[in-house]
């Protein structure tokens, strides 16, 4: 976009609404991933264009992930490159976007837990509070697994997106696996499903893997080796570093709703994950 210096109505562009910090601290990037502000860590967030609002409804773009690429490029200069950014940075993002437009809450579905209740209820939740309530995980406290001591990292949203149409892709190719008459033929289908679902999961994994430390104290970071491992560790291992992994990467994100229902006043938690590809839908 070309930026007219002279322009007498430059004074009244959008400004930033909001000021994000990134739960990751942000030491993780490069300049040519953030460019971060004179004497602080707090990016300005713009409110959205109208050219930013039709980016939002391009379900091709949204689905690539390139549409969200664009919008925080809009809304958060600062951040150059938000392909690089990271899993535990990610929400913040774009719920500081939304907040930046001046929305204040986001409607979540729910269905109250009371037994003799099961009332459904909308539930506005507030932007400011769920912003506050995100945690960065605890990314160094290791794995120990016999003699490896496996460290974790968070994943960079191309590694999400690209994992995500990656899962897509497979659960396109086996979506009539139910209707095959065969049995034998239906049962060797859904291993061969599983394990295209598993060697992804082993991927995402080894990204997710920041290195294994033997006892000799060598230190591997390379992916292909740490995935080569994934391949042919014992299951259990591979289990409980996939757990851990899991646990760390919920505990990054946004801490479960509490929810008082409208119907019988039961208070009760629900978890909130955020779906990147329909959050400005
Ligand atoms: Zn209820």
């Amino acid at each position: 976009m070309e930026n007219n210096e002279n322009n007498p109505l430059r004074q009244f562009f959008r400004r930033p609404a909001v000021y994000l910090s990134l739960p990751s601290g942000g030491d993780a990037y490069t300049s040519d991933d953030v460019e971060w502000p004179e004497g602080g860590k707090e990016l300005p967030v713009y409110p959205m264009t109208a050219i930013d609002e039709i980016t939002t409804k391009t379900p091709d773009a949204l689905f690539n992930g390139t549409a969200m690429v664009e919008i925080i490029k809009s809304c958060i200069p600062a951040i150059k490159n938000p392909w690089n950014l990271l899993s535990n940075d990610l929400d913040s993002v774009l719920i500081s976007i939304k907040a930046a437009g001046g929305q204040e809450t986001i409607d979540v579905e729910s269905e109250c837990t009371n037994e003799e209740c099961k009332a459904l209820g909308t539930y506005g939740i507030n932007l400011q509070v769920l912003l506050r309530s995100i945690q960065k995980g605890d990314y160094d406290k290791p794995l120990q697994i016999g003699d490896l001591t496996v460290y974790f990292q968070p994943i960079q949203y191309s590694t999400m997106n690209d994992a995500a149409l990656k899962q897509f892709d497979i659960q396109a190719k086996y979506k009539n696996m139910n209707k095959i008459e065969n049995e034998q033929e239906r049962n060797k289908t859904g291993q061969d499903a599983l394990k295209e679902i598993t060697s992804l999961t082993m991927e995402v994994l080894a990204k997710a893997t920041a290195k294994i430390v033997t006892p000799d104290d060598t230190e591997v970071t390379d992916p292909k080796y740490i995935l080569d491992f994934f391949n042919n560790c014992d299951t259990l291992s591979y289990e409980a570093i996939r757990d851990t992994n899991a646990d760390l990467r919920a505990k990054s994100t946004i801490k479960p709703l509490t929810i008082t229902c409208d119907e019988c006043q039961t208070e009760y938690t629900q978890p909130f994950t955020l779906n990147a590809s329909d959050f400005f839908v």
